[in-house]
């Protein structure tokens, strides 16, 4: 069996009516992950021995009858979700344990007594763990190149980047080394790297997945998400992953469709809301042409295309930055060299404060340094109000000019990235540009919105095909109708199915 070829959706199918076992399909991506990671950096850790017996639980759960949706569905986390040493499954008390780092050198051994809620779903559901990937230190970047493991490289294009922050993930997925992996998406962390690699990523509705055991960047901004080669795959993992969790104060009790089956049935006369500032300045004119062909193909089968207005999309972009580093201050300051991660060595004469400058300087790297520092000046007294509150209005605006938009339209389809994959390097010693690639995603993160990227077919760079995808929101919960319109633009385009030559 190739199961590079698989879907998540066939593996778990193959699994279930035992033309395959867990243990055969683990071994195999276990086998390529090996040949092809050194090559794209995708993953930080490769759990050989404990995915296998891991696959041995989930075979022996079918054997018993176990009904598994993911059975043997081999998955990739990204690095800032914890897996603890306590129970996977019924019966296993191995667990899978292994670091958490956020691919930072302050947590570089950190083990994580826990393990996140979506993680502990997945395996729930018959899948198997089977590596953590590559990030931006903290989630925190566009590229996945702020990482004390180094960059992740674009499988289309190795001298590119996979976008970030949960590049290693979009990678992993893109070489067909997992079918479904885990992103984390503050400001479009799942849907800029999908973009870049030509995968679906979904960043649900605020509150949809829990983020127990995901190490905390901007806490009113995070979300957990799935990436795929199909929506139909990321549907699957969404289902499995959504739901109330008690252990997520966040977690919103609200029932879970059955989102995949339902993907067959497009939306009746589908409202596609396209915002005028998807051709503003800066906007590649390849990536404008990616939207057009996706409109036209959301209009052939049935769409109706409407013109929307968000007027505070660069607005969006510098709220993200203040409301976003504000918070990761707050949250990163419980790394002090006390109570976990790196402490540092003391000189004599040396006491408490030392201790804390120096544990944080070493350990943080110089991207989580700006982003402490900038919330930190946001929230200090006298500039509070200037940049935090004012922000904070302009966040309200941004969710009320969603709003406006989706009284006309059912969803709102824009670009994901203002470009394809840019260069490894080119935009690391500028912030403001990296920043600048956030622009269509940050507004569905302050708005607490569901987004989600699809493929959208490539486009040709020095002589290379990058992949560019599209990006399509809706309303806060109606992960149903998002997924569902993005099934038909999957179907409606119909691109062949092409795997990256990885050289
Ligand atoms: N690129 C954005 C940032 O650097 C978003 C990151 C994310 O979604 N985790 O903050």
């Amino acid at each position: 069996m190739k199961v590079a070829a698989r879907s998540a959706g066939e593996i778990a199918m193959a699994v279930r009516s035992r033309s395959a076992t867990a243990t055969q399909v683990v071994s195999l991506t276990l086998d390529r992950i090996e040949a092809v990671n050194p090559a794209i950096n995708a993953f930080v850790d490769i759990f050989k021995a404990r995915a296998m017996s891991a696959a041995e639980d989930v075979d022996a759960r079918i054997a018993k009858g176990e009904n598994l949706p993911l059975a043997g569905v081999p998955v990739a986390l990204k690095d800032n979700m914890c897996l603890g040493p306590d129970l996977h499954a019924p019966g296993d008390t191995r667990g899978y344990g292994g670091r958490t780092t956020c691919a930072s050198r302050i947590l570089e051994n950190y083990r994580s007594p826990f393990t996140a809620t979506a993680a502990q779903r997945l395996i729930e559901a018959g899948a198997v763990i089977v590596g953590k990937t590559n990030l931006d230190e903290f989630a925190m970047g566009s590229s996945t190149e702020w990482s004390i493991f180094g960059p992740t490289r674009n499988p289309w294009d190795t001298e590119r980047v996979a976008g970030g922050s949960s590049g290693g993930s979009a990678a992993a997925v893109a070489a067909g080394l997992v079918p479904l992996a885990l992103g984390s998406d503050t400001g479009g962390s799942i849907r800029q790297p999908a973009s870049h690699c030509g995968v679906v990523g979904v960043k649900p509705t605020y509150g949809r997945v829990s983020r127990y055991g995901l190490a905390a960047f901007a806490s009113s901004l995070d979300q957990i998400g799935p990436m795929g080669a199909t929506v139909a795959d990321a549907a699957l993992a969404l289902e499995v992953l959504c739901g109330h969790d008690p252990l997520d104060s966040t977690s919103a009790p609200r029932a879970v469709p059955a989102w995949s089956a339902e993907l067959g049935r497009p939306v009746e006369a589908l409202r596609l809301g396209v915002p005028k500032q998807a051709r503003g300045a800066g906007v590649q004119p390849e990536v404008t042409a990616a939207l057009d062909r996706a409109v036209e193909a959301l209009r052939g089968a049935g769409g109706k295309f409407v013109e929307v207005d968000l007027p505070l999309t660069d607005e969006g972009i510098a709220a993200y930055y203040i409301i976003a580093p504000a918070e990761a201050s707050s949250n990163l300051a419980r790394f002090d060299g006390v109570r976990y991660g790196r402490r540092a060595a003391l000189g004599p004469g040396e006491g408490l404060f030392e201790l804390y400058c120096k544990s944080r300087g070493e350990g943080f790297g110089d991207e989580v340094r700006r982003r402490i520092m900038l919330g930190t000046h946001v929230l200090s007294a006298g500039y509070h109000d200037a940049y935090y509150t004012t922000a904070q209005k302009v966040r309200r605006r941004v969710l009320d000019d969603f709003s406006r938009a989706f009284a006309a339209c059912d969803v709102i389809v824009m670009p994901a990235a203002p470009g394809p994959a840019f260069g490894i390097g080119e935009k690391l010693n500028d912030p403001l540009a990296m920043y600048l690639e956030d622009v269509f995603t940050v507004g569905v993160n302050l708005a607490g919105l569901p987004g989600v990227t699809v493929p959208a077919g490539f486009v040709s760079e020095a002589g290379r095909d990058l992949p560019v995808g599209v990006q399509i929101i809706a309303p806060a919960f109606e992960e149903g109708v998002m997924l569902r319109a993005a099934a038909m633009l999957e179907r409606a385009l119909a691109l062949p199915r092409r795997n990256p030559v990885i050289s």
